[in-house]
């Protein structure tokens, strides 16, 4: 059974107060839930959110990693550095890391190998631009992202893979896919990976929905069978917002 899971990814919004006093505030409000909650504060904040939330069923995971062990690459974040403040999972591939800052497919697929070589759950997200959609090519662009940067695993690597589809233009845009759109995709990602594995290990993947989720159309969106949980932006900082997402799964 594929777990549910509601994350939120903060992008680069949150100075040390502000992240120690969102996070106890989520962590106070947090509802009963059997979904997986995730927030993903900026590097310099993520060890002290550790701690803040060390006795929260909240976890704390990372907006990305490097694919180097260590070495020269300034300014950049290995695995052994995350894991070693108590990090084990990292959304790798988020659209604004491809757009501003050059990361390819190669490049992913490099970050998830070495991802996986040190037990880091990886949050991959991938989606199409608006471009793509208005020229029908949507469903072999989200093709193609998975098949470079994952096809190659081994199935058993999947048991520590999450999807995030986000397509691009419904990002920070407040427009979101309808409901039917994210249902669809989500069905042909589970097909894709069908094919090229096998239908447990599609059975078996959460698949997240990512861009301009709010509380008013959370339930719609979650509501649909193949969407197992939201990536959320803009809404995860604020506590209330964050907290009605949750409840909407
Ligand atoms: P918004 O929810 O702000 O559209 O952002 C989605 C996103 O990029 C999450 O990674």
């Amino acid at each position: 059974m594929r777990s549910k899971i509601v994350a939120g990814n903060w992008k680069m919004n949150k100075n040390l107060a502000e992240t120690e006093a969102l996070l106890t505030e989520l962590a106070a409000k947090l509802p009963d839930t059997t979904a997986e909650v995730m927030v993903a504060p900026t590097y310099v904040n993520l060890a002290s959110a550790v701690r803040t939330l060390e006795s929260s069923a909240i976890e704390v995971i990372a907006q990305n990693m490097h694919f180097a062990e260590n070495g020269a690459y300034t300014g950049e974040i290995s695995a052994d550095m995350l894991l070693s403040i108590g990090i084990d999972t990292a959304i790798i591939g988020h659209s604004e890391r491809r757009a501003y800052f050059g990361e390819t497919d190669e490049i992913l697929a490099k970050k998830v190998v070495t991802a996986l070589a040190k037990n880091i759950r990886v949050m991959f997200c991938f989606g199409e631009e608006l471009e793509d959609r208005k020229s029908d090519n949507h469903f072999k662009v989200v093709e193609s992202q998975l098949k470079n940067a994952l096809f190659s695993l081994e199935a058993a690597d999947w048991s520590k893979i999450v999807l995030a589809y986000e397509p691009v233009w419904a990002i920070g845009t407040g427009e979101t896919a309808s409901p039917e759109q994210a249902q669809e995709m989500h069905a042909f990602i589970r097909k894709t990976i069908t094919d090229a594995y096998d239908a447990s290990i599609a059975n078996n993947v959460s698949i997240l929905y990512g861009g301009s989720v709010k509380p008013a159309n959370a339930v719609e969106i979650f509501g649909k069978p193949d969407v197992d949980g939201g990536l959320i932006g803009g809404a995860s900082l604020v506590a209330d917002d964050f907290v009605a997402i949750i409840k909407a799964i």
